[in-house]
């Protein structure tokens, strides 16, 4: 029971629902990743189009609103180019009683309410080949090298985390997480790992003792290989850190990014200011229909990230600041690097500061894109434009199927009575 709802647990079907399908993964509801994998894809659309529907009416208080159907994802699996598996010396037991003296090692992910503990995975239809296969070998040698999985309760145990990603040029990184320096294992390991994957283009490591799963403070040695990944979209190629963030599903991104360009019917002549860029993908994806970009970002390493993919493919009508996007949007900014025409905005999951929202509202730039993992804070943060912009289109994608997620494109105009020059 919380203070304004409360939650509850199904104990009894007297009659399954007509949507409800068989899930495909076997260890569905267990681990709490793909929830909607009981519905048809067709019906999790249906649902994830109403939650923006029902948010857009309710907090938005917009009446009528009206909102395209859904993109689909274009994969329904392996859709993600990245995953993280844990290892545990205390697995989930799925067949309580059956096993006499079960092994409770373990290499998956983690059970949402018990953060020392994971299901251990054998297959996941989240990442493609050799993903699966990967984590297979790793848990085996890490098995037969005696050595113990991660404890996190007491944070002791050799073996921690084991990061894969993958890109749309083939390339395949793999980072393994351990607890302590001690090369002769980790590197015999790898070893191994390489002469079964060659396909594999980067291989890295992290000496991680810290309580927190985290590497993103750490160093990360490259063992063998490139050290980084490559994407590409369009005519442009993403060069991508071990740690550097990149949206998870890059073809149905790919299709979000151009219908946010097109929709915004760029000139050539705008200054467009991309908020929250992250790695600065929108903000080289669009540079080359603008006259110029202006990215914001707090993370300093994703801002250094932003300038390199800039410069490796040849752009050079960015900039990149780094910063609380509550105190790096300013007037004194507008009036160095320009007032921008166009801003797209992609915030995460809170959405934006009331301070962000008054900065561009008073800029009063001619199109807002917003795009959103969160349709009910997006829809809050809407309400405070609707006096002075029109939404053109609201467009929800599906980023992440058989979750509750949904990813939402909104794009406004200045009404013609806030245009500079009227009245
Ligand atoms: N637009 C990017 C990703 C956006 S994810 C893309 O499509 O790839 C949201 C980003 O907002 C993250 O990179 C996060 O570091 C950044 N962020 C969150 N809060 C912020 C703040 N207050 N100021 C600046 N950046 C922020």
């Amino acid at each position: 029971k919380k203070k304004n709802f409360m939650e509850g647990m199904a104990v009894k079907f007297h009659e399954y629902s007509s949507k409800r399908v068989e899930p495909f993964c076997e260890h569905y509801g267990l681990w709490g990743g793909c929830r909607w994998q009981n519905m048809n894809y067709g019906d999790q659309l249906f649902y994830k189009q109403k939650q923006v529907t029902e948010a857009f009416e309710r907090i938005g208080k917009f009446q009528f609103p009206s909102i395209q159907p859904i993109k689909a994802s274009p994969q329904e699996r392996f859709y993600r180019n990245k995953l993280e598996y844990t290892f545990s010396n205390r697995r989930w037991l799925e067949n309580t009683g059956t096993e006499e003296f079960p092994d409770m090692r373990g290499l998956g992910f983690h059970l949402p309410a018990l953060y020392d503990r994971v299901v251990d995975i054998r297959k996941c239809h989240l990442q493609p080949d050799p993903s699966n296969a990967i984590r297979d070998k790793a848990r085996e040698l890490a098995v037969s090298s005696g050595l113990d999985f991660y404890d996190a309760r007491k944070n002791t145990g050799f073996f921690r985390n084991l990061l894969v990603r993958n890109s749309n040029t083939g390339d395949v990184m793999v980072i393994l997480v351990v607890n302590e320096n001690r090369e002769e294992v980790f590197a015999g390991m790898l070893d191994e790992l390489i002469l079964s994957f060659p396909e594999v283009s980067s291989w890295m490591y992290v000496i991680n003792s810290k309580v927190n799963d985290s590497i993103a403070d750490q160093e990360i040695i490259l063992y063998k290989g490139k050290g980084y990944l490559e994407e590409t979209m369009e005519n442009l190629t993403f060069r991508i850190g071990p740690v550097s963030f990149f949206q998870v599903n890059t073809l149905q991104s790919l299709e979000m990014y151009r219908m946010t360009r097109d929709s915004l019917q760029l000139n050539g002549e705008e200054i467009l200011y991309d908020l929250y860029t992250g790695t600065g993908t929108i903000a080289n994806f669009v540079a080359g229909k603008v006259n110029k970009v202006v990215g914001l970002e707090n993370i300093e390493s994703a801002v250094e990230d932003a300038i390199l993919n800039s410069r490796l493919n040849g752009i050079g009508n960015t900039r990149f600041i780094s910063g609380d996007i509550a105190r790096t949007l300013t007037p004194e900014l507008f009036d160095i690097e320009g007032w921008p025409d166009v801003v797209i905005t992609d915030p995460p999951r809170a959405g934006m500061h009331e301070k962000v929202i008054n900065q561009i509202l008073s800029a009063s730039p001619r199109k807002i894109a917003y795009i959103s993992c969160n349709p009910a804070t997006q829809a809050r943060d809407l309400a405070f434009f609707s006096d002075k912009y029109k939404i053109e289109l609201v467009q929800p994608f599906d980023m992440f199927p058989h979750t509750q997620h949904v990813e939402n494109l909104v794009i406004m105009n200045l009404k013609p009575a806030n245009s500079p020059g009227a009245n």
